[in-house]
């Protein structure tokens, strides 16, 4: 048999799994990346943690809080999945070589990440070394702009060189979407510049489903000081730290005890959903503060507190003080449909990873997306490199992809970036209405029509960026506009 071509897009956790494991069933693969493998990814930003069924945890709890978790909406035979092949899909990893120590119900890779930041880093590292050993050729600052199908399958993929321009039709037998999420739709998020939700546009002109797309993950603390930069601080912080409001009154700490959670760290595992509408509905009464005041010099050594901290403790010597805290976006829930092999509607394309939806359900267990990445990743690379077919079921008409206008009378894209990002802030935020879905839908299209000007490469990038923008922005609105209610993540008021 002719040794099967395999493009995998996305050079994350995801994406460099899958890719490993099909080069090593056979397979010719290449992975296509926007930036350079493994990096600008939010693998490689991740605190690097695990939440998996070890140590004396059994898949069986695993499975049932990530339903809890989920609120029952998940899927339940991709869970299943998840816990009963997390555990082998990490050890799979460990004995080819990368760093992982393994604790109970838990597991990490942060002995290799270069910094406090970038707990992720050292692992993707590991990962682009194992994949090129394997013969895995790498396609970096390229853009997949769509899925090129045939009637009955998929034949490959367009790309965009945005450095030069350069546009590349690339044929394959299988292609893996492992695109990672969209936070970049939002005015403040946690993922890297690049996460621009581009495979959910690429699946959705495709003509295939996306699920869940209205359950947006927020973290319950983001730095929102001037100085600071825009990042999560885990809200294990509140265990060390008072956070109030301008009364003083402890109110975080007070709601996670009354919830029946230990303490910051349990909450920051099971209930990231209720601790972000908590604060941004505190938000809407006065600013939040975080006391870096109250932290004595002895108490700044404490390893716990400065890992809560996120960033490295030095930037807040000048920030002994209360600073200014708020949610941040972090995790997309929903995406692609896929099945139990990562298979999507289309004969030959799979998907893993955040681009994809159904394991979650409506809130995520922290330490579940990095299990997640894992184990679908080797579940698609397998899959990829084999002989599977199956039917082509489009959800609509495949539509053509228009082309990245150049017109020199057009708007800067990162002027429209940024408006795009300020409407789905303020509309489709932690607390939502239905009058703010509506509005948001109407500001996205209007984006979506406006015509780019594009004077350079950076200019380049982010034009083509704009159709997941927006194509992830009126996803989220559209489905947080069918549920009605509030659900996990999805907070609706006055309905
Ligand atoms: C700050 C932070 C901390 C986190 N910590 C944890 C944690 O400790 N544990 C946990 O479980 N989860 C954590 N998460 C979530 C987790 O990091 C992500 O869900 C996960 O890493 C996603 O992996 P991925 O491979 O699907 O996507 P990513 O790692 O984001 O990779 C996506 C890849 O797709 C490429 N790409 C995108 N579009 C295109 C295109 N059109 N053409 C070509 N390439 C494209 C990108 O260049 C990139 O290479 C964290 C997230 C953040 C932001």
């Amino acid at each position: 048999m002719a040794q099967k071509k395999v493009i995998v897009v996305g050079a994350g956790g995801a994406g460099l799994t899958a890719a490993i494991e099909a080069a090593m069933a056979g397979a010719d693969v290449t992975v296509i990346s926007k930036t350079s493998a493994g990096l600008g990814t939010c693998t490689a930003y991740g605190a690097g943690f695990f939440t998996l069924p070890v140590c004396g945890v059994t898949p069986k709890e695993h499975f049932a809080k990530t339903i809890e978790v989920g609120k029952g909406i998940n899927d339940p035979s991709l869970v299943r999945i998840l816990s009963e092949k997390s555990e082998e899909s990490l050890k799979r990893l460990a004995e080819l070589g990368v760093k992982i120590e393994f604790t109970r119900g838990s597991a990490n890779t942060r002995s290799t990440a270069p910094n406090e930041l970038m707990g992720g880093a050292g692992f993707v590292g590991q990962l682009v070394e194992i994949a090129k050993s394997s013969n895995v050729k790498f396609i970096e600052w390229t853009v997949v702009t769509s899925l090129d199908l045939t009637k009955e399958k998929i034949s490959g993929v367009s790309a965009v060189d945005w450095r030069t321009g350069r546009t590349l039709s690339l044929q394959a037998d299988a292609v893996i979407i492992a695109t990672g999420g969209g936070g970049q739709i939002y005015r403040r998020s946690d993922n890297p510049s690049r996460m621009t939700g581009d495979g959910y546009s690429l699946a959705k002109r495709a003509g295939l489903e996306l699920i869940d797309m209205e359950f947006v993950q927020f973290y319950p603390i983001g730095w929102a000081e001037p100085g600071l930069p825009v990042w999560l601080a885990d809200t294990g912080l509140v265990d060390h730290i008072r956070i109030t409001d301008e009364t003083g009154d402890e109110f975080f700490i007070k709601a996670i005890k009354e919830w029946g959670y230990i303490n910051g760290a349990e909450a920051n595992l099971f209930a990231r959903d209720r601790c972000s509408v908590l604060m941004a509905k505190k938000e809407e009464k006065g600013p939040v503060f975080a006391h870096l005041e109250d932290v004595s010099d002895e108490k700044w050594e404490d390893r716990g507190l400065r890992y809560s901290l996120t960033i490295d403790h030095r930037f807040f010597d000048h920030f002994r003080r209360p600073v200014r805290v708020s949610p941040i976006q972090h995790y997309m829930s929903g995406g692609i449909k896929i099945d139990t092999g990562c298979r999507t509607g289309i004969s030959g394309l799979y998907a893993c990873g955040e681009a994809t939806g159904g394991v979650d359900g409506a809130n995520r267990i922290g330490g579940n997306a990095f299990s997640n990445i894992v184990t679908f990743g080797i579940i698609a690379g397998r899959h990829a490199a084999g002989d599977d077919v199956w039917e082509t079921k489009f959800h609509h008409e495949p539509e053509c992809c228009p082309p990245v206008a150049n017109s020199e009378k057009g708007t800067a894209p990162s002027i429209l970036r940024s408006e795009l990002q300020k409407t789905a802030w303020d509309l489709l935020g932690p607390v939502r209405s239905e009058k703010s879905i509506i509005h948001a839908q109407h500001k996205i299209h209007d984006i979506s029509e406006m015509k780019l000007m594009i004077n350079s490469p950076t200019e380049m990038l982010l034009a083509l960026e704009m159709k997941g923008l927006t194509d992830t922005a009126a996803a989220v609105a559209d489905a947080a506009l069918k549920r009605k209610g509030s659900l996990g993540t999805h907070f609706r008021e006055n309905d």
